[in-house]
């Protein structure tokens, strides 16, 4: 696959925290429209390679490109390129980002919470981006909590309006750090089926999770991660049900 086709590309993406290399040249395309699952045991640097695809974690080695613009770049031996704050946040519109802690704004509404980005951001006058918060609520099943504040909803309501305010910009991709691992059980179901929702509409998806079942029926491509390192990676069929790797098939076994 060339580079203009990728939705996401990385190539030999390093970083170290001190003398910790926690990602240790990472390649992984993710392919437009894709649902693409990260798995792996805590530590594996799951968030950091996330952070560094949106640009929140500077690579030490290697580059990214989103919808194949570049968006982090630094190679070994050759000067550190570094794109403009401008750059960044014109790269961050394109990429929607839910974290596994809501991160809502307590004292906006629901519907603000959705609205604000596209407002802000000039995208949108208060009018569109109202309309496009109450479509997105509804897509995810909370239009009649619109003028209700984050604390008057449940966690799993209050990620679903996560997911809507990923969505205002309209980004090409939306990348999700263990969006349920905070939740209670019985609300694990709503969240993950909002995302399953989302699948097949056009945004690629990158989700690091360990719903495994979750990651057998949505997932394009499972990428399993162990120590900074993609272990494998391929259909979950493949990677979940047949793994060739004894990493790949402990992590399983403890999981599963
Ligand atoms: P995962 O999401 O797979 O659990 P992370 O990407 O969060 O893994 O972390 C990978 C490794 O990097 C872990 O050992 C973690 O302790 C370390 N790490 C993450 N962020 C920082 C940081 N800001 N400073 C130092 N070490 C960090
Ligand atoms: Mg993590």
């Amino acid at each position: 696959m060339s580079t203009l086709a990728a939705a996401v590309e990385v190539r030999g993406a390093s970083k170290w925290f001190g003398a910790h290399k926690v990602l240790d040249e990472v390649d992984l395309t993710v392919c437009p429209g894709h649902v693409t699952v990260i798995i792996g045991p805590s530590g594996a640097g799951k968030s950091t390679l996330l952070r560094a695809i949106n640009h929140l974690e500077k690579l030490d080695a290697g580059r990214v490109t989103v919808n194949g613009v570049l968006i982090g770049v630094r190679e070994h031996g050759t000067r550190l390129k570094e794109l403009s704050e401008r750059a960044i946040l014109a790269q961050r519109a394109e990429i929607g980002f839910v974290f596994q802690a809501f991160n809502l704004f307590p004292h906006l509404t629901v519907l603000e919470n959705v609205a604000a980005a596209p407002v802000a951001t000039g995208r949108a006058t208060k009018t569109e981006a109202r309309e496009r918060a109450l479509e997105l609520l509804a897509q995810v099943g909370l239009a009649e909590k619109a003028e209700a504040y984050p604390g008057q909803l449940s966690g799993g309501q209050q990620q679903r309006v996560a997911i809507a305010r990923a969505l205002a910009l309209r980004p090409g991709v939306v990348l999700f750090d263990e969006p349920t691992s905070a939740l209670d059980p019985e609300l694990v179901g709503e969240v993950l089926a909002a995302i399953r929702a989302l699948a097949g509409g056009g945004t690629t998806l990158v989700i690091v999770t360990h719903e495994i079942g979750f990651a057998r029926e949505a997932a394009d491509r499972v990428v399993f991660m162990d120590a900074g390192r993609i272990v494998e990676e391929g259909p979950p069929g493949e990677v979940l049900d047949r793994p060739r790797h004894p990493r790949t098939r402990e992590f399983l076994s403890k999981v599963l």
